[in-house]
């Protein structure tokens, strides 16, 4: 079971997707089923009760099984997934069956279900569930042979209905998501850019409020870097910027963010440590640095630490405090650490920038 979930669902990323995907799918989901109630219910002289009734099973089974299944996350997102679309497409399929078989007023709605695996398993969701929506299809042909026999063409039509709607919508989710992840990183290293900062970080914060727990946050501007530049030449200067963010992002764990705010000038943000210990992190940081000679020459950088815990974690405060360390450390020679004082996260209109990066070095 689990390489089922593996193929349809290979990263962690993808198992996210799912997750967050369920609570956008919520509203839709509802509009569908009050649509196919609604349309039943004025269908019931020529459809009768029991397929309305199936619309409510169905309803019920996503709602109290399905979901609550998805949300208590002890089975793997994809598999209930995939188990709350076979069982949609075979409650629809009797549905059809009972109304008609292949000559069913309802058997476009078998394809309903494939725009939702569109978006959940890209393609590769869509080939398979088009498949199985074909052999659900056979099994209600197979019901009724004569209405088939009849006019075997809306029964067929309905296959690259499925293919096409299920094909442009996931093109058009892969095209989203892209744009997502472009807009989300940095081209020339791979690391974060700032504008994924604020959302981030407001997560966090809003996570310690509740916790109490500690983030610590470390500036870091390579030293003398426009002389790299200028003795060396703007590429060897982005080599050495590449290499660096790939030390930076060896050094931390996967949970553990690394910015590139722009130019040479890093931010770490670390969720759950403190003082003590994000000045550690600073100080492995600048040792590996020290000792990496990227692209064969010496580079070195300077660090700021601050901390903060509980109400006081604050994006703006915390960076001004890590900030003005880091101008501390390089007033102090570069190639150093330097620790905003305990609360000095609490302090402002010192002329000091309110906004990550905005001052130049
Ligand atoms: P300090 O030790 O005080 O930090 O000195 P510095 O020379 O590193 O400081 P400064 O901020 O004046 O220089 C930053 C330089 O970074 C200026 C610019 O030429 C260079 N730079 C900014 N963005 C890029 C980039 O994307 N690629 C390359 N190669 N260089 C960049
Ligand atoms: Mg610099
Ligand atoms: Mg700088």
């Amino acid at each position: 079971m689990e390489r089922v979930a593996a193929f349809f669902c290979p990263t962690d990323a993808d198992r996210e997707r799912l997750l967050e995907l369920e609570e956008t799918l919520r509203r839709p989901r509802v509009i569908t089923y009050v649509a196919v109630a609604v349309t039943l219910a004025v269908l019931v002289p020529w459809t009768g009760w029991v397929v309305l009734l199936l619309v409510g099973v169905m309803a019920f089974l996503y709602e109290m099984v399905i979901r609550r299944r998805l949300v208590a996350g002890r089975t793997h997102p994809a598999l209930v997934i995939l188990v709350g679309f076979a069982l949609n497409t075979v409650i629809t399929g009797i549905g059809v069956a009972i109304t008609g078989g292949a000559g069913s007023p309802l058997l476009p709605w078998m394809v309903i279900p494939i725009v939702s695996l569109a978006g959940r398993f890209d393609a590769r969701g869509v080939w398979w569930g088009t498949g199985f929506v074909g052999l659900a299809i056979a099994v209600v042909v197979a019901t009724s042979p004569s209405a088939f026999a009849d006019n075997p063409a809306p029964a067929i039509a309905v296959l690259p209905l499925a293919l096409s709607l299920g094909m442009f919508s996931a093109a058009m989710m892969r095209a989203e998501r892209q744009q997502r992840t472009r807009s989300a990183l940095d081209p020339l290293t791979g690391l974060l850019n700032r504008s994924s900062l604020p959302s981030r970080f407001g997560e966090l914060a809003e996570q310690a409020r509740l916790t109490g727990d500690s983030v610590a946050l470390v500036a870091l501007d390579i030293d003398r870097f426009k002389a790299i530049n200028d003795t060396y030449g703007h590429a060897r200067g982005d080599a050495v910027l590449r290499a660096l963010a790939a030390a930076i992002r060896g050094e931390l764990r996967s949970f553990e963010l690394a910015y590139r705010l722009g130019g040479e000038e890093f931010l770490i943000v670390l969720p759950g440590v403190d003082l003590e210990h994000g000045a550690g992190v600073a100080e492995r940081l600048r040792r590996r640095i020290a000792a990496l000679r990227p692209d064969g020459l010496d580079v070195t950088a300077s660090l700021g630490v601050s901390a903060a815990h509980g109400d006081a974690v604050e994006l703006g405060a915390l960076f001004d405090a890590a900030d003005r360390a880091l101008y501390a450390a390089k007033r102090g020679g570069r190639n150093r650490v330097e620790v905003a004082p305990p609360g000095d996260e609490a302090r402002d209109g010192d002329g000091a920038p309110a906004r990550p990066g905005a001052r130049g070095r």
